[in-house]
């Protein structure tokens, strides 16, 4: 689409609305406004209280304009943040215009909706009603959306009234799966291909643990939740696993930590023996993740187990472990329709686990099913699962905790975890709503360094890859060490 900017410069939150609008489309800037069929003008007056965007696409020509009514705040980064509004919210007018269509999130683009209507409640001490409103008249959100992300953001206002300053979450990572699914683009190793790099990761990470256990101590900061993701964990053996839990706990004080959670993920990985080193090890939540029930979808994403596998997982997990159990389904996964989705979910449900985490898939770059040109649910039929899965949720009791969107997801949906009521997955909420720092461990992991007061974030990145990982550990727990001159800034 061919664009001019006229009175500012915002060329990201242009081309954000532009190829939320039109995904087909790629910018192209030009100086005159003759002959493209594709084009857009988009302009910010003079004292930058009113934006207009002439557009032209499919022959027809339309206008989209939106205003700030008052004084722009003094602040110069929050005028950039009103006036990026209005050039946006221009823009998305004459498109939806143009188009016909509004996405289910309006002009949101980024993946923390929750942050604004958090922001809103804050400002004005209003609740779930009055944040969703503000959502869905400001934004063009549907009803449905601006009212889950108005029902995360008070939870996640509840949780940050109620930590210290010197509060920060755990992540520990472990990059290895049975076998790598074909939406995957995490940096995950299928065992078959690095099984002998599990030994020496494992032997890397639990030095990077004790270590991290000294900083900690030395930061004065506390753990209050730990979540052991991947990949997938239980990868790994019963024994690594109990190394690994022993670790933690000797590392770290624990005794003000409100959640652990251990991802279980996989069935074809869980077994007795883990369970028990994990129950035994302190965590009081896992997480269990068919993505689907169907096992033709299963045979489509390159897993392989059965749904029957999952179900027979997750009994054993109740007889095990006595603890809070999460389980993922995606929507829009390949050979899977509105039928099959909602099979699974009733399946799911029919378990009882008190999360249920409903994923919309998301194509990256470097997934097997974008490599293959693998067919894939349209928009409409993964908006067609995820209506099913608000209600069919809802009714049976459970809530929406916490909230994100990723990019390439089939129609712009969302990622929504649901709970039974106290059930709400701290670790989940404080990580995607940047509610304090989170020290990450492990390969890939990276260390989010966040000042409650200012919103400043700052981070740290570990290697990538398992082998990289591994032979530059010292390297990388020296690097951690800034997370002291992070804190001595913040406390002042
Ligand atoms: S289980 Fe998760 S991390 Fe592992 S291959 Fe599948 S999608 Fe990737």
């Amino acid at each position: 689409m061919e664009l001019i900017l006229k009175g500012h410069d915002y060329k990201y939150a242009v081309e954000q609305i532009m190829l939320l609008m039109f995904p087909e489309e790629r910018p192209v800037y030009v100086e005159s406004d003759e002959g493209g069929s594709a084009f857009a003008c988009s302009e910010l007056s003079g004292d930058e209280k009113l934006s207009r965007t002439r557009l032209r696409y499919m022959g027809r020509e339309v206008v989209g304009e939106a205003a700030f009514e008052g004084e722009l705040p003094a602040d110069e980064m929050l005028r950039k943040r009103e006036t990026q509004k209005l050039v946006k919210l221009s823009f998305f007018k004459a498109a939806r215009e143009a188009t016909g269509t509004n996405p289910p999130w309006g002009a949101l683009t980024g993946i923390r909706p929750g942050k604004l209507a958090e922001r809103f409640m804050r400002q004005t001490g209003l609740g779930i009603a009055e944040a969703a409103a503000y959502i869905r008249d400001e934004y063009f959100a549907t009803e449905d959306r601006a009212l889950l992300c108005a029902e995360t953001a008070e939870v996640a206002e509840n949780l940050r009234k109620s930590f210290d300053p010197n509060d920060i979450s755990l992540y520990i990572g472990i990059p290895f799966c049975p076998t790598r699914c074909a939406y995957c683009s995490f940096v995950s190793h299928s065992v078959e291909k690095s099984f002998k790099l599990i030994a020496p990761y494992v032997e890397a990470l639990l030095k990077e643990v004790k270590e991290a256990g000294r900083l900690v101590r030395e930061l004065g900061v506390r753990v209050v939740s730990v979540y052991i993701g991947g990949g997938t964990p239980t990868t790994l053996s019963a024994e690594q696993l109990t190394a690994l839990m022993n670790a933690v706990n000797e590392a770290f004080d624990l005794s003000a930590c409100r959640e652990f959670t251990v991802e279980a993920g996989r069935p074809d990985t869980i077994t007795r023996e883990k369970l028990e080193a994990i129950r035994e090890g302190g965590a009081d939540r896992i997480s269990i993740n068919p993505q689907t029930m169907s096992d033709r979808v299963l045979a489509a994403i390159g897993r392989r187990h059965s749904g029957a596998a999952v179900t027979e997982s997750y009994r054993l997990a109740r007889e095990v472990f006595p603890g809070a159990v999460n389980m993922d389904l995606i929507a829009g996964l390949p050979a899977d329709d509105p039928e099959g989705f909602r099979q699974s979910l009733d399946e799911v449900l029919a378990l009882d686990p008190e999360n249920i985490t409903v994923h919309t898939l998301s194509l990256k770059r470097g997934s097997r099913i974008n490599l293959e040109g693998t067919t894939i649910p349209d928009g409409e039929a993964v908006g067609e699962m995820l209506e099913y899965a608000l209600s069919a949720l809802r009714g049976a009791g459970y809530a929406p905790y916490y909230l994100y969107r990723q990019k390439f997801t089939s129609g712009g949906y969302e990622n929504v975890g649901w709970t039974k009521p106290g059930f709400d997955g701290v670790y989940n909420v404080c990580m995607m709503e940047e509610l304090h720092s989170t020290l990450s461990l492990g390969a890939g992991g990276v260390t989010k360094l966040v000042n409650p007061e200012t919103g400043l974030i700052e981070r740290i990145f570990n290697k990538k890859y398992p082998y990289e990982y591994i032979s530059s550990i010292d390297e990388l727990i020296s690097a951690k060490e800034y997370m002291k001159e992070f804190y001595a800034k913040m406390r002042g």
